[in-house]
């Protein structure tokens, strides 16, 4: 979700909340004193050091684990997993919102296996350790004069999370990030590393490009790459039903294009992105980055405040968004900053039909009167041969649901899962769903092969937790 590139005049909107939102954002703020004490946090480890508690991003999973570690090199990984008491769950840079990581046992991240080795101009290939950050592997493409083929909306993913779960941006002929990688090399329970690829132990390769951190700990992969190219984004403000009328014909004029709906609004943003030529970027300032969290933020509390206006407030703040263009590096379009927090549930519907979900969907919001006002991403991601890829074998149409991270989200999903379901939807692995294993088994063909695969590399369960097995039904 780009809140950044959805400016709402925010002075016109703190003008317009006067004395209501003194009263709506003072509402619930909990006393502080600085003569309270914090508990330490944590428990002691075996070792006799201090185990901090996890959380994800945006708070709503955590869990204690009772022992961290941060291996330094693929040795101390396999001498890790080697001597391994306990289960193992991997964890990236905590941007899940499913419980995908929570573990009571041992706590395995590869932050310091970081890095792009090999770079090969000729091949445009490249090798990226799994703890690489996105935003770092878009850093070191760019000094070796390449660029990653597309990316996700953030970049502060670690590889290895984003491949676990099919991380995608949008675009029609542009696939995940899993299928941009060629080669991948991957630690078994045994503490063997295994190196697969289409022509090398290709079922491997097949299930472990959306591996769900469920086979093993992925420690390098070789991606594909693209010559160091620059990119022209821009956004602007067009009516709801033109942004579901135009959807396809604005996905084909672009290389990337992506829509941001808002609830209870008659509006809907638009965001394309291309290539272009570095002697074509004008010399204009950097666009100003401007506020729009806090305006997001004071609108909703305002909201809360007054819902009766919520439709007029909403209109309201969306009037006052101007067309927008930048430029910059390819890395540094498409990695936005975030810190907004918010819950997130995306499914994948298929492409033909993806317009027609997302019309049901703000008509339900209205309908119910939904209290939300959180923009509705959606996107178009080419299909692919991933085999729990939310994409496979079918061109997807994405819709992401967000709130705020301390409002409720869960009747608000509750409400709209069904429809999702009802157009065949298949849900982001890392984000909020309710399905088990046999909903699973139906959306996904070769479900039970992944299931196969994932017990040939860890036949005792090693890397399992509480929400793989309750999705990949292990008992
Ligand atoms: C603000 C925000 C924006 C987002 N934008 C997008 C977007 O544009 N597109 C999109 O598709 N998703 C998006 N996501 C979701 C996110 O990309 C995925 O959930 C991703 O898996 C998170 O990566 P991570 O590094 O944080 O991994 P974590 O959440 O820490 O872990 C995810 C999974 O990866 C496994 N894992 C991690 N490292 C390894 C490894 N080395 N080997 C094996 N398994 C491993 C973990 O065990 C776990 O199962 C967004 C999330 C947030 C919070």
């Amino acid at each position: 979700m780009n809140f950044d590139r959805i400016k709402l005049n925010r002075r016109d909107l703190l003008k317009a909340s006067g004395a209501a939102l003194v009263a709506a954002g003072t509402a619930g703020t909990t006393a502080c004193s600085d003569n309270v004490k914090p508990q330490s946090p944590g428990i002691i480890g075996k070792d006799g050091k201090r185990v901090l508690p996890w959380s994800n991003w945006s708070g709503n999973q955590h869990c204690q684990p009772t022992q961290r570690l941060v291996p330094k090199n693929e040795d101390e990984l396999i001498t890790a997993i080697k001597s391994a008491q306990q289960p193992i769950r991997c964890v990236g840079s905590g941007h899940s919102f499913s419980a995908l990581v929570p573990t009571g046992h041992t706590l395995l991240s590869l932050a310091r296996l970081r890095g792009v080795d090999n770079t090969d101009l000729n091949a445009m290939e490249a090798d990226v350790w799994a703890g690489t950050r996105l935003s770092q592997l878009g850093k070191k493409l760019w000094a070796a004069d390449m660029s990653v083929i597309n990316m996700s909306d953030i970049d502060t993913q670690a590889f290895g999370g984003a491949l676990a779960t099919s991380t995608h941006g949008t675009g029609k002929t542009l696939g995940t990030l899993s299928t941009q990688v060629k080669s991948l090399r991957i630690a078994n329970a045994g503490g063997d590393i295994i190196e697969c690829s289409a022509d090398n132990n290709a079922d491997l390769f097949h299930a472990a490009r959306n591996n769900l951190g469920a086979l093993g700990v992925v420690t390098k992969a070789r991606i594909r790459t693209e010559k160091a190219y620059y990119l022209k984004e821009h956004s602007w403000m067009m009516s709801e039903e033109e942004g579901l009328e135009r959807a396809e014909e604005l996905r084909d004029a672009h290389r990337h294009y992506e829509m941001y709906a808002l609830p209870h609004g008659d509006y809907m943003l638009g965001i394309s992105i291309d290539k272009i030529a570095q002697e074509d970027i004008p010399s204009v300032p950097p666009v100003e980055s401007g506020d729009a969290y806090e305006a997001f933020r004071t609108l909703a509390n305002l909201i809360d405040y007054l819902p009766f206006l919520r439709s007029w407030l909403v209109n309201f703040g969306a009037g006052g968004v101007e067309p927008e263009t930048r430029y910059g590096p390819s890395h540094e379009i498409f990695g936005n900053l975030r810190d907004i927090r918010f819950n997130e549930m995306e499914y994948t519907v298929p492409a033909e039909v993806g317009p027609q979900c997302l019309r049901e969907i703000l008509q339900t919001i209205k309908k119910e009167n939904i209290p939300v006002v959180f923009p509705i991403e959606a996107r178009y991601i080419k299909g692919d041969d991933v085999w729990l890829s939310p994409f496979y074998q079918r061109d997807g149409f994405s819709i992401s649901c967000h709130n705020f991270h301390d409002k409720d989200y869960k009747k608000y999903f509750a409400a709209i899962e069904p429809i999702f379901w009802k157009y065949d939807g298949r849900p982001h692995w890392g984000k909020i769903h309710t399905l088990d294993a046999k909903e699973f088994a139906a959306r996904y063909e070769r479900f039970d092969d992944f299931r196969r695969v994932r017990a040939e590399m860890d036949p005792h369960g090693l890397f399992l937790n509480d929400h793989l097995r309750k999705v990949l039904g292990i008992v």
